[in-house]
């Protein structure tokens, strides 16, 4: 007995490590459908451009872990139940394990596309390190990059491989990157930016089809065009991994959800990380799960304590074009004010009783991101 963690991710290591500094005798069992190396996914998507190799990438491996967290970690072993009633997580081998509280940091999932074409195995995704190193032997000897999504995962990608060398097409519905995230003026300065890196965009459309084409593939767009290309990167974005969650009968929404304390409807199953839902935020970026493992760690150990959400903007790591934002809701009523001369940008959200509700800073005006943070209500207190 004592506790189980689903996923070796930054959710389920930073949990070991912060309940570890306050128990250190309860055995702790990591489990992972991964091979359980330790590693910063945020480096993924600027490792051509820092020179990294894949092993620069791993932090450590899971038998370093085993004696930094005196931890047992369970790697390519997935589990496919959790049964309530008995406390214990099924592996995909049949091995059960028992728990007394269990955690679920079992990530998200890279939204699929609906592709037709029989070059599918030309399209790749990428949200892990067995991913990218999938990725980066097919990248290797390619030169044509045809990346679907621009959010933060696709501009990022098109930033590094464009300046690794590689030729970018970028393909997307909206008409600027970072839809979710900017005002249109700061998405223009970040599509000029990457545009003078020789990144060509075909925007307002979707990629249908994708078909070989000798060694390579072709692409058929919704309005019919074709792009040649060598492999394609699809990240068009993810989805909150909850399947286990809900088929043991937690509750979820958009993803598994959990009160201030990270507890699931079961008091004695947490979530954090990509995969929850933290009193209805789903915010899948470092920071909040860091803040979230630094509340669960002493709250396995006996000593109740509630997350702490201050305003956390979102970095992109778009060299040729910085972007430091805090989007206001989707459904939020006001207007942006913006202020500096492209690419140098500092875009405000007024609500309509005057409230500053957002915010999004691109190239030299990054600097100014903490006077705006810290005008802003935390989303949740702590304490
Ligand atoms: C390319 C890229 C760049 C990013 N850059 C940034 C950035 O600059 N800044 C930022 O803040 N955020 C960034 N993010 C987001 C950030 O990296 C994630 O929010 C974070 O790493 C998620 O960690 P996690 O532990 O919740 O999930 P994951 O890292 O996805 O871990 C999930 C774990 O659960 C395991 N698992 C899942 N299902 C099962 C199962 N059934 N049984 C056993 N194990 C299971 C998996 O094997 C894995 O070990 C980036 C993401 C990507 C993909």
């Amino acid at each position: 007995m004592g506790i189980v963690i689903i996923g070796t991710g930054l959710a389920g290591y930073n949990t070991a490590r912060e309940f570890r500094k306050h128990d250190t005798e309860t055995p702790i069992t990591l489990v992972t459908s991964d091979s359980g190396r330790a590693y910063y996914k945020p480096r993924l998507s600027n490792g051509y451009r820092k020179g990294d190799t894949l092993a620069d990438l791993v932090q450590s491996s899971p038998q370093d872990l085993v004696a930094e967290l005196a931890a047992q970690v369970r790697s390519h072993s997935a589990v496919t139940r959790i049964d309530r009633e008995a406390k214990r997580v099924v592996l995909a081998d049949g091995e059960q394990l028992d728990y007394e509280r269990l955690v679920v940091a079992t990530g998200a999932d890279p939204i699929e596309p609906p592709l037709a074409g029989d070059g599918l195995d030309r399209v790749y995704q990428i949200n892990d390190l067995d991913e990218y190193e999938v990725f980066r032997q097919a990248a290797d000897g390619a030169s044509r990059i045809l990346i679907m999504g621009g959010g933060l995962i696709g501009c990022e990608f098109a930033n590094d491989l464009a300046d690794a060398g590689y030729s970018i097409e970028m393909v997307f519905p909206e008409s600027l990157p970072l839809p979710k995230l900017l005002p249109e003026a700061s998405g223009q300065a970040l599509y000029d930016a990457l545009e003078g890196l020789g990144v060509r965009f075909h925007t307002g459309r979707t990629v249908e089809r994708v078909d070989r084409d000798g060694e390579g593939v072709a692409a058929t767009l919704s309005d019919g065009a074709v792009i040649q290309a060598d492999l394609v990167l699809s990240a068009i974005g993810l989805r909150p991994r909850t399947t286990l969650a809900a088929e043991a009968g937690l509750t979820t929404g958009q993803g598994i959800t959990v009160d201030e304390q990270l507890a699931t409807s079961d008091p004695s199953i947490y979530a954090l990380g990509d995969c929850a839902e933290v009193c209805g935020y789903v915010l899948p970026y470092v920071m909040p799960l860091t803040n979230a493992a630094k509340a669960l760690g002493p709250t396995l150990a006996g000593e109740p304590k509630a997350v702490n959400y201050p305003v956390m903007p979102v970095t992109v790591k778009t060299s040729c074009c910085q972007v430091v934002a805090w989007p206001p809701d989707a459904d939020a009523e006001g207007e942006w004010h913006i202020d500096g001369v492209t690419p140098d940008l500092r875009a405000e959200f007024y609500d309509t009783e005057g409230n500053l509700a957002g915010f999004a800073f691109t190239g030299k005006r990054i600097k100014e991101r903490m006077q705006l943070s810290k005008q802003m209500p935390a989303l949740l207190p702590g304490g």
